[in-house]
């Protein structure tokens, strides 16, 4: 078995997929197998893969080689118990939220989310799920709204597009005391920056669409458990899915409900477009980091620009923190202001080789007005909470 412990990430990465599936005829690739359904010599092997005595596939809305290779490279690299993958982030997200929490139920979510994470808040809200927003740089405000129904913590490592870092160990630290999970959206820091169990992360969702597969041309989403969280501990777990293995209590009720019953499968030919992109993935994420860094300098100097928000500048409120967690690299997003005078839509007209694109983690380098784009539907009001000025790029 291959061990991220024993080699490099970047050795892993580009012999995972060869050591740990094997696949057929020697390729160095798992094939991509698109048969939905699965033929069984003997009808009890089909009842036994039904029933979760034998490993194997049924239905591919459930699982298929494809994606089952690729959980099993990304939860190597997370070192988790287990991992499920889902169409995009935000099925990850959402499919993830809705099998394990119920009416009833308080979760604890970052002020500074993703614009469609913020939005989708209000689905659960509709559905009796109480949410309370809060500053997630400050692990004492996390911790004062915690009551006996709190079931969950979420935040992003590094938000977008204010790049405001979260107390990643304190938050971790008091989930544990409380038995509260801790999902933790790590998009923006994946493995090659943030060890998530270091923060004691219980949940890792990764929108796979972004750094992992890296060149904008597949979607995809992950659901990883670490391995830390007690579910013996968790209210919500269905006698159904309590299986012998305690730690694998989540994940399947995560996979029962969230992928077969819910049905935001990701293809099987999705899953080997990113698992072909995750084999460069330490690569792109050093040079983006370090582009990142230098056009966060040039930008912060230049007579045009009147603010910059990145978290390897040294200005930044949680510079020191970002370089302990992320190993003095910082992401590639950042954002800025531009002097009043100036107008963002002909400024960003202007630029030739930067594209004008809502997207993340691509190996070009993309921009956009984030208040009237992704935070158009926030309003005015919860942008300001956000830290996103009318004019932030
Ligand atoms: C893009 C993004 C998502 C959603 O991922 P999709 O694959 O686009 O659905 C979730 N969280 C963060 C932090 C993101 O940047």
């Amino acid at each position: 078995m291959l061990s991220v412990k024993k080699l490099s990430i970047e050795t892993t990465l580009v012999h995972a997929d060869r050591k740990l599936n094997k696949p057929q005829f020697g390729a160095v690739h798992e094939a991509t197998n698109n048969s939905v359904l699965f033929e069984f010599g003997d009808v009890q092997d089909l009842v036994d893969v039904f029933q979760g005595k034998q490993a194997g596939h049924v239905y591919s809305r459930s699982s298929s080689s494809s994606a089952v290779s690729l959980q099993t490279i990304l939860n190597e690299l997370e070192g988790g118990v287990g991992a499920v993958c889902f169409a995009t982030g935000m099925a990850a997200i959402s499919s993830t939220f809705l099998s394990l929490l119920r009416a009833g139920d308080h979760i604890i979510v970052s002020q500074y989310l993703f614009g469609n994470t913020r939005s989708y808040m209000e689905t659960l809200t509709h559905l009796g799920i109480e949410v309370s927003f809060v500053d997630v740089t400050n692990t004492q405000k996390v911790a004062a709204l915690i009551n006996k129904n709190t079931k969950m913590v979420f935040c992003e490592s590094i938000a977008n597009p204010v790049t405001q870092v979260a107390d990643l160990k304190g938050i971790g630290d008091v989930c544990e005391a409380h038995n509260i999970l801790f999902a933790l959206d790590n998009t923006m820091t994946p493995s090659v920056l943030l060890d998530g169990k270091s923060v004691k992360a219980s949940l890792l969702i990764t929108s796979l669409t972004k750094y992992i597969a890296g060149h904008g041309n597949v979607l995809g989403g992950v659901t990883i458990d670490t391995g830390m969280f007690d579910w013996t501990q968790y209210a919500n777990i269905s006698d159904k899915y309590k299986v012998a293995d305690i730690k694998q209590w989540g994940l399947t009720q995560i996979k029962k409900r969230g992928l077969r019953d819910m049905g935001a499968t990701l293809a099987p030919a999705s899953a080997s477009q990113v698992s072909v992109g995750l084999e460069t993935l330490t690569m792109r994420m050093h040079k983006t980091c370090e582009n990142a860094l230098s056009l966060a300098k040039y930008l912060a100097q230049h007579s045009c620009v009147s603010s910059v928000n990145y978290p390897g500048l040294e200005a930044h409120p949680q510079h020191q923190r970002a370089s302990e967690l992320f190993g003095k690299r910082f992401g590639g997003v950042l954002s800025f202001t531009l002097k009043q005078d100036i107008d963002t839509h002909t400024f960003l007209n202007t630029l030739e080789l930067v594209i004008s694109a809502t997207h993340l983690g691509d190996t070009r380098t993309l921009a956009l007005p984030v208040a009237s784009t992704i935070f158009f539907e926030n309003g005015p009001e919860e942008r300001a909470k956000m830290g996103i000025q009318d004019s932030l790029v």
